[in-house]
Order: structure tokens, then C-alpha cells, then sequence
């Protein structure tokens, strides 16, 4: 089955501004061929309408990391997704584990904002993993399984088809401690059957998932060779040009 091959660098609370337009232009100008894949940058907020701009001829997409579900008004410090899709992004990062664990987001937050950018028209790239004491529990699964059913609460099968999710285990990211390509790929099957039992096996067979943590260019090719790994969402590698270049035209 042919699914949607992604590669996105989320550069998190990094950058200032010209450091955040060179890394744009930069990755943007090594572009070779894609071979279908898509490219996303997941920017600051603050530097997204410039970074839209820079990728507006190219065919780079651009996302936020985070908003808040509700369309507007007294929430001091947040965006909206009626400011997300406005501003002209194509992403929206829900339920990344900083999100999820430095800022105490839940299952419950996560699906609200994910029917938010459904209902403007964004591309909800949904977030889910274990911690590491979650693993050593033998949790994994369990927990991949409720973030998953409480992100998709309530979504149609039809939405879902437009969803990608991200595998990210917690304790692999910023860590330098990479799953290996088996145990990525087992939670991607395990992702695949929770899709396949909450919709149908052919949504799920449709849904890109990505893996993310410590993916670097020396690591990815293992990862990307598993059948069920459709790219990857990059933290601290994608801030360097040549290593989220690197990391695109793997394989
Ligand atoms: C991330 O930010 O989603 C991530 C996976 O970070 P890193 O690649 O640095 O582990």
C-alpha cells in the first residue's frame, strides 16, 4: 500500500529568527529529488508566517507545534486554529510528549484540539508514546492504545484518513537513545491494529505513521527499511541543514 512518506523537523523553543530563515533556506536549496516525499518545518510560532513565506515556492509544508481548540477569547497565550489555518499552514503537531508531559496535556486535550483541526480544514500530525518507566512495565502497548483511542474519539473514519500519527517514545527522544528499526516497527504494527480496530484495516493501512526520537542521519536507514515506518519526525537533527538533508534522501 502506498502511503504518504513523511519527513518533518520539529526545531521546537530553538532559533531566532535569522537563525530560523537560514535553516529554511538552506534545507530548502539542498531539496534533490523528493521522490514523492513530503517535507514539513514545525517552527516557532512566532517565525511560522516567515518560514511560509521562504517555503511558499517550494515544496515544503509548514506547521505550528501547538494551539489551543477553542476558536477565540480570553486565553492569554494562545493560538487558535482559525489563527493557525489564517496564517496559511498546512500542520498542526498535536500531543507531542513535551506537551503531553512538561505541560500536562491529556488524552482529553488532545482530541479537542485534533476536532479543531479538523474543523479548519489543518492536518493533525497526533503525537503518541511511552515513557520509560511505561515500557519497563511492559506498558507500551497499553499506553500507545489509549492515547490513540482518546486522540480519535468521536473522529470520523473519512477525517481519519487525513490524520498522520507519530510514534514517539519518550524516553527516546532527546535522548540519543534511538528504538531499534524491530522495536519501532513492532509499535507500528501495534498502531496499525488499534487504526484497523477503531476504523477498518484499510484506513489504517492508509494513515502515514512516522517515528520519532534520536532519529539522526546514521540511524535512519534501519528505521526507514521497516515496512511499517513511513519517515520520520525529527527534533535535534532537523536544526542542522545537511542532517535533516541527510535524513530526507534516506534510502
Ligand atoms: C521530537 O522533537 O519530536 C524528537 C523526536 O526529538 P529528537 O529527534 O531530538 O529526539
Amino acid at each position: 500500500m502506498a502511503r504518504k512518506q513523511i519527513f518533518a523537523g520539529n526545531w521546537k523553543m530553538h532559533n531566532t529568527l535569522a537563525e530560523s530563515r537560514d535553516l529554511a533556506e538552506g534545507v530548502i536549496k539542498g531539496l534533490g529529488d523528493l521522490k514523492g516525499r513530503e517535507v514539513v518545518f514545525f517552527p516557532s510560532t512566532l517565525h511560522v508566517p516567515e518560514i511560509i513565506n521562504i517555503a511558499k515556492n517550494s515544496p515544503v509544508k509548514v506547521g505550528v507545534q501547538n494551539m489551543y481548540y477553542e476558536e477565540q477569547g480570553a486565553f492569554t497565550g494562545e493560538n487558535s486554529p482559525v489563527m493557525v489555518k489564517d496564517i496559511g499552514c498546512d500542520y498542526i503537531l498535536i500531543g507531542h510528549s513535551e506537551r503531553r508531559h512538561v505541560f500536562g496535556e491529556t488524552d482529553e486535550m488532545v482530541n479537542s484540539k485534533v476536532k479543531a483541526a479538523y474543523a479548519h480544514g489543518l492536518v493533525p500530525m497526533i503525537c503518541v508514546g511511552e515513557l520509560l518507566e511505561e515500557r519497563e512495565a511492559d506498558k507500551s502497548e497499553q499506553v500507545v492504545d489509549s492515547q490513540l483511542r482518546g486522540a480519535f474519539k468521536d473522529i470520523s473514519e473519512e477525517q481519519a484518513q487525513k490524520a498522520v500519527v507519530a510514534y514517539e517514545p519518550v524516553w527516546a527522544i532527546g535522548t540519543g537513545k534511538v528504538a531499534t528499526p524491530e522495536i519501532a516497527e513492532s509499535m507500528h504494527q501495534h498502531v496499525r491494529k488499534v487504526l484497523a480496530e477503531i476504523y477498518s484495516e484499510g484506513t489504517a493501512d492508509s494513515i502515514p505513521v512516522l517515528y520519532g526520537g534520536s532519529v539522526k542521519p546514521d540511524n535512519v536507514e534501519g528505521l526507514y527499511a521497516k515496512e511499517n515506518i513511513d519517515g520520520a519526525l525529527v527534533g535535534g537533527a532537523s536544526l542542522k541543514v545537511q542532517s535533516f538533508l541527510d535524513i530526507i534522501s534516506v534510502g
